[in-house]
Formats: structure tokens, sequence, C-alpha cells
């Protein structure tokens, strides 16, 4: 059951929520339209799914859907995303034509219904040239860093991104030199989904159980999909040298997303990495394990994100809504989220972020105090509620072009 205004109310406050009502007052009678490529799995997917019915609360007409490509097709954006998230990559003219003649297939089957179109990320921007039929909004929401992207690739997308009416990156960072207006929303996390409610203590100890875990030993917990720009690896690298001094366990949670092909072959790499420790745990989830991700992170003494890209790492907003410490790599949106020294500890490198936990998992009070700021900070700055307003005033900014101050009364 989705949850209720009321509900979220409880949570964020009246003056949240009332704020809310009166800009979907501003858009009412609007229709709103997210494109992605990939309905789980992955960050995107985790926002929409708890977006959408928020959006609908609103009586806002909301309208999520996925674009379709095959394997061919999602090799190539795989390796795009890489790209532009600054890793490089070969990149043929075979591969633009790959992506040119999908978007020629979505073009033609995605049913355009919203006033106002939410792109997300490069695999479905090529729609745009739809643009042309007239009467419709369209914004490039970007969830990757790309402050560094590899120049082909960019260059490749520009041609599309430049044909939106607006774009929208998450961190400041990330913007680029584009001929239409730029907006920064940070995404979020929902506090009432499966995934970030509070969850009774035989809940979590259930699934400590079902995965052999010890409740009396430190627990280090990275949740993420098989992806070497997690760096899975680096992360047992830490652990190994933390474990000489600390008898811990680590657990490597993920699943799959079906835009990214390279998961599988991730994932073994990370089993033979971790063969013959039984102390690590390489879980791969199936979808939608959203309470036994919620209770692993409960259960965890200390949480990892140890990327060496990320656009934002929604995984770092739920761990320290649970009152978690969280260590990770120093990029892009985990900076936004980690404040060193306060909600956790920004890392570089294994041995950095092997200090840094060995110093946590000494350090009860550190740990305790860090979690409570973190919890705070993600109240204040990344909660669905705070995403739902920025879309708003997005459609409320793009009715306006021209104008640099809008009043809504
Ligand atoms: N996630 C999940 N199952 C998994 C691995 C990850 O549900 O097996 C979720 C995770 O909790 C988070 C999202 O998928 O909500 C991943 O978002 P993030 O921004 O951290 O990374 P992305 O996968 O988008 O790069």
């Amino acid at each position: 059951m989705s949850a209720t205004l009321q509900d979220y109310q409880e949570v964020v406050g009246p003056g949240v929520i009332d704020e809310l009502r009166v800009l979907a007052e501003r858009v009412r009678g609007r229709t709103m339209q997210h494109i992605n490529s990939t309905a789980v799995g992955g960050g995107v997917a985790e926002i929409l799914t708890r977006l959408v019915p928020l959006l609908r609360e609103l009586c806002i007409d909301t309208k999520w859907d996925v674009i379709k490509g095959d394997q061919a097709y999602f090799n190539v954006t795989k390796a795009f995303h890489n790209a532009l998230h600054g890793k490089p990559e070969e990149i043929s003219p075979a591969m633009f034509e790959i992506f040119r003649a999908n978007t020629e297939m979505n073009f033609r089957e995605t049913n355009l219904t919203g006033d106002v179109i939410f792109v997300h990320d490069p695999q479905p921007a090529g729609l745009v040239l739809r643009k042309s039929e007239g009467g419709r909004r369209w914004v490039w929401r970007c969830h990757i860093d790309v402050s560094a992207p590899q120049t082909n690739v960019w260059n490749f997308l520009r041609e599309y991104v430049e044909r939106y009416d607006a774009a929208i990156f998450s961190m400041p960072e990330f913007a680029q030199q584009l001929p239409i207006p730029q907006f920064r929303v940070a995404p979020s996390i929902d506090p009432l989904s499966d995934k970030n409610k509070p969850l009774d203590r035989a809940c979590v100890e259930q699934v400590l159980d079902k995965y052999r875990l010890d409740p009396r030993r430190p627990l280090l917990v990275q949740i993420s999909r098989f992806d070497r720009l997690k760096d899975p690896l680096g992360v047992i690298d830490a652990y190994r040298l933390v474990k000489k001094r600390s008898n811990c366990q680590l657990v490597l949670a993920g699943g799959g997303a079906t835009d990214d092909p390279e998961g599988e072959q991730v994932l073994r790499e990370v089993q033979e990495a971790a063969a013959g420790d039984p102390d690590i745990h390489v879980l791969l989830l199936p979808p939608f394990s959203d309470l036994e991700i919620n209770a692993l992170v409960r259960a965890s003494t200390i949480v990892i994100q140890k990327s060496i890209r990320e656009g934002f790492g929604l995984t770092v907003a739920e761990a320290l809504w649970k009152r978690k410490p969280v260590i990770g790599g120093a990029v892009g949106g985990i900076k936004m989220q980690v404040i060193n020294g306060v909600t956790g500890y920004l890392v570089h490198s294994a041995e950095g972020a092997a200090n840094r936990i060995a110093q946590l998992l000494r350090d009860r009070r550190l740990r305790e105090r860090m979690g409570e700021n973190g919890y705070q900070h993600v109240k204040q700055n990344f909660l669905l509620t705070r995403q739902v307003k920025d879309y708003l005033l997005t459609m409320v900014a793009l009715d306006h072009p021209d104008e640099s101050v809008v009043y809504l009364t």
C-alpha cells in the first residue's frame, strides 16, 4: 500500500507537506511523465518507484515508462555510462550506430503522454528528437557524475541534451556548458519504503540468521550492484587489512539491473576474491529484497560505499538514515552525504578505508555520534519530499522561462 501525505507529514512535519500542496496547486492539471531504461535495479528505478506514487498523492497525474533495448544496446549504454563517469572506454563508430538505431526504435514505440517529460540519464536521451512534435516541455535528468566525461561520448550525447528545455544535475560540480537552463536537484530516499522504514529487532535477527551472520561480531556492509565503479574488490582489500586486527565480518550484497550487463562478470570476480574466507558473505539478492537490505544495514556496525565514481549513491543516504557511519569513496555525490569526520569518513584507497574502519570499530561513541549526525543530514536534505518539491519547482520554472523570480501566491 502506498504511503499517504499524512504518513509523510509525521516524518517531515506539516510545513513541508503544506509547501508541496501549494506547489502542486500551481501545476494542477498538467501531466508529468518519467522515462528511463530499467524498472528494477539501480538508483533511478529506486527513486521513481517511490516518487511516482507520492506525486499522484498530490494529485499530479504522473506516468513512468521504460524504454526497450536488447543486450547489444545495453552493452553500449553501459560503456557510455562508464565513459561519462570518466572511466576510459573504447567506443567504436558501430556503438554510436547501435545507440542511434535503438533511439529510433524507441522513438516510434514510446507513447508520449506527459506535458512535462523527465528523461533520465543517457539511455533514453535521444527521445528528445520528438520535441519537434510540439506541445511538451522536455527535461533531461542526469544522475551521472559528468564532471570529467570522456569527450567523444559527451559530444555525442550533448547534441541531444542541447535540444531539451532544461537539464537537471545532482551536484553543481556536474553542470556543463550548455545553452539551456540547468537546475541542481539532489536525489533522495523514501523514509517510508520497505528499504528504509523502521524494523523491529526480530526482523533484523531473522535476516542475520538466514545469512549465518554472527550478531556478536562487528559487521561491515556494502550494498551495491556488482559493478567495478562500486569497487567491491577494494572493499575486500580494506576488510582484509582490518581483519588482521579485528575479528569482523563483511557482507557484499547486491543484485543486477536489467540495463547493466557487466554484473555477472563482476560478481564472479568478487566471489573468487572472497573464496576461502567464511567471514566474507557475497549475497546475490533478487529484486525487491528491500526488507532484507534494510535489515542488513540496520544490523551493520559500519556501512561502506567505496565507489570509484558515483553520481549520488542512494545507499549512502539509506545507511545514514539508519544512523550508521559511512566510509565512502571521496567521489561524486558521496561527498554531499559523507561529511568527513561528521557523518563518516571520505577515503581514497583501501588502506585509507581500513584505517577509518579500524578507528570506528574501536570507538562506539564516535559511531553513535556520526550516526546521529548522518540521520539529521538526510532528514534535512535527502528525503523524497524535498525531491518532489524540486521537481514541482522545475515545472513552475519551465512555465516562466524568462523570469528569474517566480511568485507562487
Ligand atoms: N539496491 C537494491 N538491491 C541490490 C543493490 C542495490 O535494491 O541488490 C538498491 C540500493 O539499496 C539503492 C539502489 O539500489 O537504493 C542503488 O542506488 P545507488 O544510487 O546507490 O547506485 P546505482 O546502482 O544507481 O549506481
